[in-house]
């Protein structure tokens, strides 16, 4: 068995005792493999598993592994630029971390009218770090609403990357306060499905507080090569 192969087992394994021990329905969270700065070769391992939806967070990266590998949902994970949202718009199902209005109608501007709407969460920092993108908590509401009026836009809910904390339950109040959000605003906007929370050190702690989609990257597929 390759690494990637018991990796994947493991995980699969992890996210059902999480689901069971949080009293959650088996399958509720969905597995998002981030497979930025990794090689095709990787991602060909874990499609062989199963696995369809890839994170990518840089354009040209991911255009060269969507023309090798077919009938994959992809995922925009990476911090958004004004002159990367064409590529975004046209090429990607999902974009996690929309923080601002602005960029969210350029997304919606330029993505084809051909396509299905372009699946959307709008990201949060919980935090409150200076150095990390996405809305405050309570400005989260006026950019869902910003975006739920964009029909080439679908809002599927919220995303986040809390800072790390070594202290557990410090690490589980962020989550915490990112899904009681989430909650809040499922009353005004009954589509939303997705909580997008839980990286490779913390997807536990995640789906404990009821992230519906983790985001993996180097637990199932070991270290990133550095960007070129
Ligand atoms: C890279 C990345 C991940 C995956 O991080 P790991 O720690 O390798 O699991 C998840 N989410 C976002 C937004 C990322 O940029």
């Amino acid at each position: 068995m390759t690494e990637i192969v018991a990796n994947l087992h493991r995980i699969r394994e992890r996210i059902r005792a999480c689901e069971h021990d949080a009293r959650r329905p088996a399958g509720s969270v969905s597995l998002l493999a981030v497979s930025k700065g990794q090689p095709l070769a990787s991602l060909r391992q874990a499609w062989e598993l199963g696995v369809r939806e890839f994170g990518e967070s840089y354009v040209q990266e991911a255009l060269d592994k969507m023309a090798l590998l077919p009938d994959c949902i992809w995922h925009f994970v990476g911090p958004l630029q004004s002159n990367k949202t064409r590529s975004i718009a046209e090429r990607f199902a999902w974009v996690h971390g929309v923080a601002r209005a602005k960029i969210a109608s350029r997304l919606h501007d330029q993505r084809p009218a051909a396509l299905p709407p372009l699946n959307v969460c709008v990201q949060v920092n919980v935090s409150g770090e200076a150095s990390k993108s996405g809305v405050a908590l309570d400005e989260a509401a006026a950019l869902c609403r910003h975006v739920a009026t964009l029909p080439r836009l679908q809002l599927r809910g919220l995303m986040a990357i809390p800072a790390k904390l070594s202290d557990p339950q410090a690490q589980r109040l962020a989550f915490r306060s990112l899904a009681g959000e989430f909650q809040r605003l499922r009353e005004s906007f009954p589509g939303i499905d997705t909580l997008s929370m839980g990286m490779s050190g913390d997807f536990e702690a995640a789906i404990a507080e009821g992230a519906t989609m983790i985001r993996l990257g180097t637990a199932i597929f070991g270290p990133r090569s550095p960007r070129p």
